[in-house]
């Protein structure tokens, strides 16, 4: 059966795929199928996620000794705190990322999982998939554990600070969660749900950016029949979304790095640290793991980002064959990568409510955590709502 590359639009077949393979897009190396362990065992490993989260969630996840005081937190706490510090903005965004999305996506998985198991395929089946399917880059519990690690390294010398059991759930959730693209080949699951189909005789055909599924051009502008998306021959509006978020988030970029992204209050005063003295305090007390992680997160990947996407842009409006299959592999990075940028913003949330020792110590948020986690969300959605195929269409008209 045949199968249409979401990123370049190429038209290939997959062949029978033994054990731990993986089958590639002839073009632009995007990963179509790949051999995995099964739905039944699938299901099992994502049931056990599923109970993790909810675990993490429900029991603290660490604590902080100083003076005597003991301050446990829980992953809701970074969200009672940025409420109560009147950043409903972040709060909400913090509560999706790290609470809300993870448990949604993995409850979605498992029921359409369970569906399939049982040989059921209710209407909704493809939807719930899709569902599922979109949230799993908005899910952060592994950013959330790249957060946490960073604060233990910084805390430990000056606080008595421990991982707590909601915090190794959070750990072994993050792991597994990263394990999912192995344990289960979506395109698998979108052929249990409805078969891939052939591409129409006598007509030109295109595919559903969401499930790969190939349909007759005439279908365009209806829903897909596997996965009910609506069908486009390319995103609409593709350009003009992506352009518009790209500028917002250059608008962005001044506040971000130039406030201070939280104030610690301590005996000797109150000290104010923009993402880069951030960096830099990091390098200088020799914590340089956290250091290198940081200044990663919050300066190198927002700026790859940031000009990767400009590139993109300009190279639909100036079409050249030239590196397209590098630039389509780009665009994937950097569509991957970019939720790890919410690493600093984590680690406002959580040291909030962890080190606040009135009079010892304290860590509020500062005006820069807004901006940067709008920065980081607009460009994500500007990365999802760029068409990489735009790209191809230019270049081989432009001949
Ligand atoms: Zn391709
Ligand atoms: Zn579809």
């Amino acid at each position: 059966m045949a199968i249409a590359c979401a990123d370049c639009g190429t038209e290939q077949d997959i062949p029978f795929m033994p054990v731990s393979t993986v089958a590639e897009c002839v073009r632009c190396g995007r990963v179509l199928d790949s051999a995995d362990s099964g739905i039944t065992a699938a299901l099992a490993w994502i049931t056990a996620l599923l109970f993790l989260l909810i675990a993490a969630n429900a029991v603290p996840v660490g604590e902080v000794m100083l003076a005597g005081q003991t301050h446990i937190g829980y992953i809701a706490s970074g969200v009672v705190e940025l409420g109560s510090e009147d950043w409903p903005v972040l709060s909400l965004m913090f509560a999706l990322f790290v609470i809300v999305f993870p448990i949604v996506r993995t409850g979605t998985l498992v029921m359409v999982l369970v569906a399939i198991w049982l040989r059921r395929r209710p209407h909704w089946l493809g939807r719930l998939y899709r569902l599922s399917q979109n949230l799993k880059l908005w899910s952060m519990p592994d950013v959330m554990v790249l957060a946490g690690l960073v604060i233990f390294a910084r805390t430990q010398v000056q606080l008595n600070s421990q991982v707590l059991v909601g915090g190794w759930c959070l750990v072994a959730a993050a792991f597994l969660n990263m394990l999912v693209p192995w344990l289960l080949s979506p395109h698998h699951v979108w052929r249990k749900i409805m078969p891939d189909r052939n591409p129409p005789q006598n007509e030109a055909a295109m595919s559903c950016d969401a499930c790969d599924l190939i349909v007759p051009l005439s279908m365009e502008n209806t829903p897909c029949p596997r996965c009910r998306r609506v069908l486009w021959l390319r995103k609409p509006n593709a350009l003009n979304r992506a352009t518009a978020l790209v500028l917002a988030s250059y608008v962005l970029f001044f506040p971000a790095y130039y406030y201070p992204m939280s104030y610690s209050i301590q005996p000797n005063g109150v000290q104010p640290h923009t993402i880069i003295s951030g960096v830099e305090r990091l390098f200088s007390a020799g914590f340089w793991p956290a250091g290198i992680i940081i200044f990663s997160a919050s300066i190198l990947i927002p700026i790859l980002k940031l000009i990767g996407l400009s590139w993109l842009l300009i190279s639909v409006k100036l079409p050249t064959q030239r590196g397209l299959a590098l630039r389509t592999r780009f665009h994937r990075l950097i569509h991957g990568i970019g939720r790890w940028s919410n690493t600093d913003p984590f680690i406002v949330a959580l040291m909030g409510p962890m080190i606040s020792f009135p009079s010892l110590a304290n860590v509020h948020v500062g005006r820069a955590a807004l901006p940067f986690a709008l920065i980081v969300t607009l460009t994500m959605l500007a990365s999802r709502f760029f068409d990489a195929r735009l790209m191809w269409d230019a270049a081989y008209e432009h001949l």
